[in-house]
């Protein structure tokens, strides 16, 4: 449909042109085309890396130790204050996640009992976090049987990937509870955000 990347975006279907899926829990692509996403950022954040660059930006050298450049880690804190920001209602008050019937995520302010404790919402990504967990390890352990080691190649690769997948999404959940909490910068992919659409630059 010819939906634009807003309208998109708030009706949680994925962002990448031409696609009609419904966007995954943990970005604004769908399931797929996060996964495929995240496989060629992490390819080229591990070359970057490997040759001593900033796998973020690509430009500036970095220590081994060091997660960002000095440029890339200003730019990812101001971002973090704006995404704890963009979290707070114009009313002031807390914007919740909530979800629908078809399990896809909605943020709406909770007006009628005040403030909602930050806390609230640490409760509900932790949650989703040990779900996530959960259904990993779950996943390894099938992964790992007798089963599915004797199984098909394709079918053992296919139990891999998604049991991968929900550890690093259970890694995202815990990261979104860091970020708010101020203990660690935001992890916005910039190129993600280019194949997704529009940047924050210059945004609200
Ligand atoms: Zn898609
Ligand atoms: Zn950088």
């Amino acid at each position: 449909m010819s939906k634009s990347y807003q309208e998109r975006k708030e009706a949680s279907v994925c962002t990448r042109k031409g696609c009609d899926a419904p966007a995954s829990e943990t970005s604004f692509l769908c399931e797929a085309h996060r996964l495929a996403t995240a496989a060629t950022m992490a390819r080229v954040r591990e070359k970057r890396r490997r040759r001593g660059f900033c796998p973020r930006c690509g430009k500036h050298r970095v220590k081994r130790s060091e997660y960002a450049c000095r440029p890339c880690l200003t730019y990812l804190g101001q971002l973090g204050t704006r995404i704890v920001a963009t979290n707070v209602a114009p009313s002031g008050d807390l914007a919740v996640r909530t979800r629908d019937k078809d399990n896809r995520l909605r943020y709406h302010g909770k007006g009628s009992r005040g403030r909602q404790p930050l806390i609230e919402t640490d409760k509900e990504d932790l949650k989703e976090a040990q779900r996530a967990l959960s259904r990993g390890t779950q996943g390894l352990i099938d992964y790992w049987t007798e089963d599915v080691q004797s199984g098909p190649k394709a079918l053992k690769a296919d139990q891999r990937a998604v049991a991968l997948a929900k550890l690093e999404q259970c890694q995202r959940w815990i990261d979104e509870v860091l970020v708010r909490n101020g203990v660690k910068p935001a992890l916005v992919d910039p190129d993600e955000e280019e194949i997704a659409g529009p940047t924050r630059k210059g945004g609200r």
